[in-house]
């Protein structure tokens, strides 16, 4: 049995890493006022097709939709964005805060070619700062992200950053590069021929190496920006001075998704191969209003996770998984007398493992060897008649008998 294609179990071992990262952004995310949210995998497949927009490579090839009994359209979710937009939407969340600073952190499915960095089920830890226009929030995302890099001990990735206007000028522009690839449309790739009629602005974004060539001359989406759009991004880029924070303008990045406008980014790596993209945002002032929200300017971004692992995890020291102690019994009795023990370890945090075999004590004591734990608790009648416990060291084979109030009392364990 395997599982499905691009899709992957995470194994115990593998999850004290998930764990781990957990731990890290928590705090970091939580100090900025950043709160979890948790919205279904499940969504009406319009969301998507209405904020996601048409043309896009998610819409027209990657969605997993289905029917359900009752003849809905549904998904499950590509993205985490449209979702929390329907959230804030549907539970009035704009009566309460002004602005609204959610984070999240689960699986989205897409239908790609799996390959090293790319599967069909992979998980998103994303933030959304929903309800500003002031350069100063999509800064305190940007932020947050190379914080959270930085705190993983991860620093060899790239910020990339471009304004993309707003719609009319993205739609001057459109007109303006799609006149000047109809010169080059023979050597344009498959797929950006197609594009050039459905999402021109997508070419800008192309791997192909010629049609790379082709665009590195053709005009710029900045040159059609008025100067207002040109202010926000000049303020955007002076804030991420003062900061500190290295980045460069790369003036072809567009995104994927047709609800942003004005900041565009993306955090590279050259550690990935051609996926390398670990995080990506920008700025969608228009989505809530368009899915029948109220006017709320927002901004946030994307992290893959499975591509985040890949890079931390050569240099993460795993704690290992196994229980701290080994706990052998003989009979039923003996088994009563042990959930005072197991309460105590409880207490005191100890990671334990209950023997459960039904075997002769010598091989119950090889199990505790086996099982990687430091100490063996051993208890037997004349244990429970003395309410004691023998505690035998699995390395160093002492072994010593305790009254069960000393236990308590003084921790033998640290
Ligand atoms: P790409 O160009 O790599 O397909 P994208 O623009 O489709 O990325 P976004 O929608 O911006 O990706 O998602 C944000 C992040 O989620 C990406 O930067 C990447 O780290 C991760 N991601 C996206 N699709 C996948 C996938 N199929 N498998 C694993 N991670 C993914
Ligand atoms: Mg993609």
């Amino acid at each position: 049995m395997q599982p499905l294609r691009g899709t992957k179990d995470i194994l115990p071992d593998e999850n004290i890493l998930w764990q781990y990262i957990r731990k890290i952004i928590t705090p970091i995310l939580s100090s900025s006022n950043y709160n979890e949210i948790t919205t279904p995998i499940i969504e009406n497949t319009e969301l998507f097709q209405r904020s996601i927009g048409k043309g896009t490579d998610i819409i027209n090839k990657e969605m997993y939709s289905f029917s359900d009994q009752g003849q809905r359209n549904i998904t499950l979710r590509p993205e985490g964005t449209a979702s929390i937009a329907r959230a804030f939407i549907s539970n009035k969340m704009y009566n309460f805060n002004s602005v609204n600073r959610l984070w999240y952190l689960g699986p989205m499915f897409r239908y790609e070619r799996p390959q090293h960095g790319r599967q069909r089920q992979f998980h998103q830890l994303g933030i959304e700062c929903i309800g500003s226009h002031n350069p100063i929030a999509d800064v305190e995302v940007i932020r947050l992200a190379t914080r959270i890099l930085n705190k993983l001990e991860y620093k060899k990735y790239q910020l990339e950053i471009n304004s993309i206007g707003k719609i009319e000028e993205r739609a001057i522009y459109k007109n303006i590069l799609v006149n000047y690839l109809q010169k080059y449309t023979n050597d344009l790739d498959k797929d950006s021929k197609v594009r050039i009629k459905t999402n021109p602005l997508r070419i800008l974004d192309s791997k192909c190496h010629k049609t790379q060539e082709i665009i590195h001359y053709a005009p710029k989406l900045i040159s059609c920006l008025k100067s207002e759009s040109r202010e926000y991004f000049d303020n955007v880029c002076e804030l991420l001075n003062s900061l500190a924070i290295p980045y460069n303008i790369n003036y072809n990045l567009v995104r994927g998704l047709d609800y942003y406008n004005d900041t565009a980014f993306e955090i590279k790596t050259q550690e990935l191969g051609s996926q390398d993209t670990i995080c990506g945002g920008g700025r969608y002032d228009s989505l809530i209003k368009q899915l029948g929200g109220p006017n709320t300017p927002s901004v946030g971004w994307a992290i893959g996770l499975e591509r985040l692992i890949m890079l931390i995890k050569n240099e993460f020291t795993s704690t290992n998984n196994n229980p701290y102690v080994y706990l052998i019994n003989q009979n039923l009795n003996t088994q009563k007398y042990m959930w005072t023990i197991m309460n105590i370890l409880e207490e005191q945090n100890i990671k334990f493992e209950l023997d459960l075999s039904i075997t002769n004590f010598s091989k119950k004591l090889k199990k505790a060897y086996k099982s990687g734990a430091k100490k063996c608790i051993i208890i037997g009648e004349n244990e429970v008649q003395t309410q004691t416990m023998t505690i035998k060291d699995l390395q160093s084979n002492d072994q010593n008998t305790i009254k069960l109030e000393m236990f308590i009392k003084t921790s033998h364990f640290n």
